[in-house]
């Protein structure tokens, strides 16, 4: 029996996207129907205005709806003025949170959904899963897929450089991710769905190629990394759940959300956690192979320089294999004080540090 895979309808990754919407399929979905923009209220706000501006003369109606967070205050009420006059698609623009709760919205009010990526973050520029808070704590819930991703080139391109870590970072982690997968596999506690885990591979393969190119620019790597992060979720999409990119490394980030705080980005402490996973998955090579490259794509190397306390690192380590039922490299060492006291010593040397400069931290 074969498998129905929900993945956007359109794609579309180029420079000058937003101008050149007149000629796309999106355009004929948008032609006289009623269309919801919801954004942040800085620099994706313009965006908006701008998407806003070459659709206007031809939509029924367009309203803009401000998604200041990702609350679940936030997306009760985006859910009731959506509900109030239904419109028939929402186009959601921004970096990370606005993109989420467009999803959310979409999915609980059953309106299909447009998404603009601004910046790379995450993976969620394309997938199955939104990040909400609930309680002050970041949960994971389960969405609609976008019908469309549009990425515009030249507004990707000022993207500041610790939102495309982060995005860069959440992509390395499908490498320890997939190992944890097949480990839970042999484990006998998983399935593995292989064309997934040969997507989700493949995402971070083809980013990995074209950064070992001598000639490679920021423009063409920017490219890559939007490419790669829309497979990566479309692998979700095809696994029916976040696992081909997210294993001990991802759960080391709950923790750090969970537990600590929640100090940096999402996939700046994925990045931290890659570290641990790697070591633990016994790659210790791969740890001190990975490290030129998190020097030449700006990651972080210590969780000091997100603004974690040994302790607090430490506890989310402890914490990490309790933040959801799902076996990893976590669950094949008792993990002691004294064992991860060594992991720290090991993954996170002194010298790792302030190689990492935490600027400018909005995701809107
Ligand atoms: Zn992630």
């Amino acid at each position: 029996m074969a498998k129905k895979v929900h993945i956007p309808i359109q794609l579309i990754i180029e420079h000058g996207a937003i101008q050149k919407l007149p000629e796309t399929q999106v355009f004929n979905w948008v032609e006289g129907k009623k269309v919801a923009l919801v954004s942040g209220r800085g620099s994706t706000r313009k965006v908006t205005e701008r998407i806003e501006s070459v659709i206007a003369d031809h939509v029924a109606e367009s309203k803009f709806l401000c998604c200041e967070n990702n609350t679940l205050d936030t997306i009760n009420e985006l859910e009731r003025e959506v509900l109030e006059d239904t419109p028939d698609i929402i186009i959601g623009v921004g970096g990370g949170k606005a993109l989420d709760v467009s999803k959310v919205v979409g999915t609980r009010s059953n309106v299909p959904v447009i998404l603009f990526p601004t910046a790379i973050s995450s993976d969620a520029i394309c997938s199955p899963v939104a990040v909400i808070k609930m309680l002050n704590k970041s949960t994971s819930i389960g969405v609609k897929m976008p019908q469309a991703v549009i990425i515009d080139l030249d507004i990707l391109s000022s993207c500041p450089p610790r939102l495309m870590s982060a995005g860069i970072g959440d992509l390395l982690s499908n490498k320890t991710a997939l190992f944890d997968w097949k480990l839970a596999h042999y484990a006998k506690k998983e399935e593995m769905n292989t064309f997934a885990g040969l997507m989700a591979n493949n995402a971070v393969e083809s980013f990995m190629n074209t950064l070992n190119h001598p000639d490679v620019d920021r423009s063409e790597m920017i490219k890559v990394a939007s490419e790669s992060l829309i497979m990566s979720g479309i692998a979700m999409s095809i696994a029916g759940s976040s696992r081909p990119c997210s294993g001990s490394e991802h759960l080391i980030s709950h923790a750090l959300d969970y537990h600590c705080g929640g100090k940096a980005l999402h996939g700046e402490q994925v990045a931290i956690g890659v570290l641990v996973a790697q070591y633990l998955q016994g790659q210790r090579s791969k740890v001190e192979s990975l490290l030129p490259y998190y020097e030449k794509l700006g990651l972080p190397t210590h969780y000091e320089d997100l603004g974690y306390t040994r302790e607090e690192m430490h506890r989310a380590i402890r914490m990490a294999p309790t933040m959801r039922d799902r076996y990893t490299i976590l669950n094949e060492f008792e993990l002691t004080d004294e064992f991860i006291d060594h992991i720290l010593d090991e993954v996170y040397p002194i010298e790792a540090k302030n190689r990492y400069r935490l600027i400018g931290s909005s995701v809107g």
